[in-house]
């Protein structure tokens, strides 16, 4: 059960701790939009998240981008996380990024596979998460706490559920402290898997990943692409709204903050927000749920 301190902050009463929540970015690729982000983390740092974190092109094409909005970041005192995937990548090239990382004080990443860019053929030195975990430990000893990503509902390319999660396992295994989550909007998909990973002996927070929702076709395109399912009562709902985008942003702040304070309640460590770089509706949903 969640419940609201004397401070305002929103307790999991089930594990007595505040819910600690995070913020994922993308590198802007031009000025107005480094400007953009500036004024979106204004924002948003007043709900004081535990870390930030910022994502990765695969194949290495946000490499400088991602580099340089981690440590501008940190700079300003937030738990700057840099994403890293492997794919495509060599050891040495790993290596030198993870060496950059830490001359800026980077102490936090999110470890991935990634997806190979359409028309990129290597693969790669390292063919998946839980091998780049194992390398950065390898290389870097307990120099990051390394997060992982898990799917309620799946990998679109896993072989079979029960292979996904021990898969998952694996990157545990490997040396992961806590995983985030693909976004869901079946807060029962999440429960099972938390459930299944625990018997497969995981034990490191898992905390959901969420979509705010604010543009039906953005929201139908992101899903299709990365196997998250949008329930057919939404999407029905969102596609009847058409261009009004206020019903659309007014619905989606329901169906997602409903969706929060259920898995808050259940015990759910965290919320991580998938902002696409704007507050608005990520902001609306930590003031509605007292966060
Ligand atoms: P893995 O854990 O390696 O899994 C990939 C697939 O391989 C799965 O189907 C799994 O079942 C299978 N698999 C794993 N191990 C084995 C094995 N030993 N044998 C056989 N099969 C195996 N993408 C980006 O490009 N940049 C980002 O910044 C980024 N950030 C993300 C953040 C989060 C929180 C999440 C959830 C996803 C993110 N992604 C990002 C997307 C991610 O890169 C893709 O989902 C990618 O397809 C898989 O990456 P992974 O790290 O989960 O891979």
């Amino acid at each position: 059960m969640a419940g609201a301190s004397r401070f305002g902050l929103l307790i999991n009463t089930a594990i007595m701790k505040p819910i600690e929540l995070s913020f994922e970015f993308f590198p802007p690729k031009t000025a107005e939009g480094v400007e953009k982000l500036r004024a979106t983390r204004a924002q948003l740092l007043m709900h004081k998240p535990r870390f930030v974190s910022v994502t990765f092109g695969a194949g290495g094409s946000t490499q400088q981008g991602t580099l340089d909005t981690v440590a501008e970041i940190a700079k300003e005192g937030v738990d700057a996380a840099p994403h890293l995937s492997c794919i495509g990548a060599t050891r040495d090239s790993l290596r030198d990024i993870l060496s950059q990382y830490r001359s800026h004080g980077i102490r936090h990443i999110v470890a991935l596979r990634g997806d190979l860019p359409s028309g990129m053929g290597e693969m790669g030195e390292l063919r998946y998460a839980s091998d780049l975990v194992a390398f950065i430990r390898e290389e870097t000893g307990d120099a990051f706490h390394i997060e992982v990503a898990g799917y309620p509902e799946y990998h679109p390319q896993a072989r079979s559920p029960r292979h996904d999660l021990e898969a998952f396992a694996q990157k545990v295994k490997a040396g992961a402290d806590s995983a985030i989550t693909q976004y869901f909007f079946n807060a029962d998909a999440y429960f099972r898997f938390v459930e299944d990973a625990k018997k497969l002996g995981v034990d490191i927070p898992i905390v959901p990943g969420i979509m705010p929702i604010t543009n039906y076709s953005q929201l139908m395109r992101f899903s299709e692409m990365c196997g998250a399912e949008v329930p057919r009562w939404v999407a029905k709902r969102l596609e009847s709204f058409g261009d009004d985008r206020e019903s659309i942003r007014a619905f989606g702040l329901d169906v997602v903050t409903d969706l929060c304070r259920r898995l808050v309640d259940a015990g759910a460590p965290g919320l991580h927000f998938y902002t696409l770089n704007t507050a608005g509706a990520t902001k609306a949903i930590c003031e509605r749920l007292a966060l």
